[in-house]
């Protein structure tokens, strides 16, 4: 019989841990191995080159897209859509040299409480614009020579999420989250140094303007023999997002009225003070401690609404990926079907509302309730079903660490 041998190395069978055989020729384990090494290098040597293309989505089709993650916030959803459709017609534009008419950068900037899903809506549009995207905490920058990340660390995150892949980088969407805590701390800014507030605000500035700024690639501090990577920001698209804790009195103010009592009406309208979020204007976002030249830097102000009762509800069963589907999902491997029971739900929603603790916090609370389940169900083949309604909800979140919490 004639010996069989790898059509590339030409090693024998008996000399090769494996050889697979095709029509007319033989590979073995080493030339499969060296082949998928070749084609990893290939990839790699492709990527920088490639333009990325941009997509044009109108803003429908991305509210579209948000609504079957993001539940409500339907203002913040229409106004990130056509700014990020604006954004991408600016990118389209570069194009005709002779346009005397320059489009504007719009970057955004969403206030509205902790948990509303600010991260979320941002993380999600980058996801249906597939483009990199990056989130920063602005709490951890200060001004360049102190303690802290200078805000070019911003850019090497960015960076990272384009696989290096500057041009790519360049078209990205950055989120800086809790943009709140850099507002000037007092009124009068020439006292002391204000290395975390307003010091951090101006470095700010020209990076969400756009300018070319040379970002340490591996991050942290600027150092003299690192080499830097030039990236041009002018169309990163900037969305910045904070709680602003304590504005609605900077809007209640303005309103002239109080954030607490009865409703007022202000120019023919109803005030509701419940959410006065919806009201905010960079007006607001100054007199809370934003400098105006930060301000007029992100032009499209935007808000989210507190989540009540019922949106809760929704978003622990209605998003595509909605924690009691993960759930469903994660018990049905082991065999049993898991039920929520409507009581179980407004309970877990009950709890939420109870601690204080926003969307972020039905997770927790879920895990809190089924841990115990989770932890049984893959050794105990006789369950079929587990039905979770507000009895079993409340005695297992009552041996959990959530009530011990409370008792301590
Ligand atoms: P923040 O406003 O503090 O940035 P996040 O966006 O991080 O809040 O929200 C925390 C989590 O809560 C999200 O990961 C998401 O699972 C959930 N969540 C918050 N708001 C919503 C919403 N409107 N729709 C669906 N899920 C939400």
């Amino acid at each position: 019989m004639a010996q069989i041998t790898c059509s590339f190395c030409g090693r024998n069978k008996k000399d090769v841990d494996l050889m697979v055989s095709g029509i007319s020729a033989h590979i073995c384990n080493f030339c499969i191995d060296q082949a998928y090494q070749i084609l990893g290098e290939e990839d790699k040597n492709k990527k920088p080159g490639k333009t990325p293309k941009v997509k044009l989505k109108k803003p429908k089709e991305l509210t579209e897209f948000l609504n079957q993650y993001v539940i409500g916030q339907y203002e913040a959803k229409k106004v990130l859509t056509v700014a990020v459709y604006n954004h991408f017609k600016r990118l389209l534009q570069k194009g005709e040299e002779n346009d005397d008419i320059r489009i504007e950068k719009s970057n955004i900037i969403m206030v509205g409480d902790t948990g509303t899903g600010k991260t979320y809506l941002a993380k999600t549009l980058a996801k249906v614009l597939e483009v990199p995207f990056c989130i920063a905490d602005a709490t951890v920058l200060t001004e360049a020579g102190y303690v802290g990340e200078d805000v070019e660390s911003i850019l090497t995150r960015l960076l990272q999420a384009a696989d290096y892949n500057v041009e790519a980088a360049e078209k990205g969407i950055v989120y800086i989250d809790e943009i709140d805590k850099i507002a000037r701390k007092s009124d009068n800014p020439s006292i002391t140094r204000d290395v975390s507030g307003e010091g951090v605000q101006q470095a700010l500035l020209k990076l969400l303007e756009g300018t070319v700024v040379n970002v340490p690639p591996q991050g942290g501090r600027k150092h003299p023999d690192q080499k830097m990577i030039a990236v041009n920001t002018e169309n990163i698209l900037f969305i910045c997002g904070g709680a602003f804790d304590g504005i609605g009195r900077h809007i209640a103010k303005r309103l002239n009225t109080q954030p607490m009592g009865f409703n007022k009406y202000v120019e023919g309208r109803q005030v509701d003070r419940a959410n006065l979020l919806q009201y905010v204007t960079a007006q607001d976002l100054k007199s809370f401690g934003l400098i105006p030249e930060l301000i007029g830097r992100l032009p499209v102000v935007t808000h989210l609404d507190p989540l009540d009762r019922d949106t809760l509800k929704s978003i622990l069963t209605e998003p595509k990926n909605a924690l009691t589907k993960q759930y469903k999902k994660l018990i049905e491997m082991e065999g049993v079907k898991l039920v929520f029971e409507e009581s179980g739900i407004d309970y877990i929603v009950e709890k939420a509302v109870e601690y204080n603790l926003g969307a972020r916090g039905l997770r927790s609370i879920c895990e809190a309730i089924i841990t115990d389940a989770m932890y049984e169900l893959p050794s105990d083949d006789s369950i079929k079903e587990l039905v979770i309604d507000a009895k079993y909800a409340q005695e297992q979140f009552d041996k959990s660490k959530f009530k011990k919490l409370q008792v301590a």
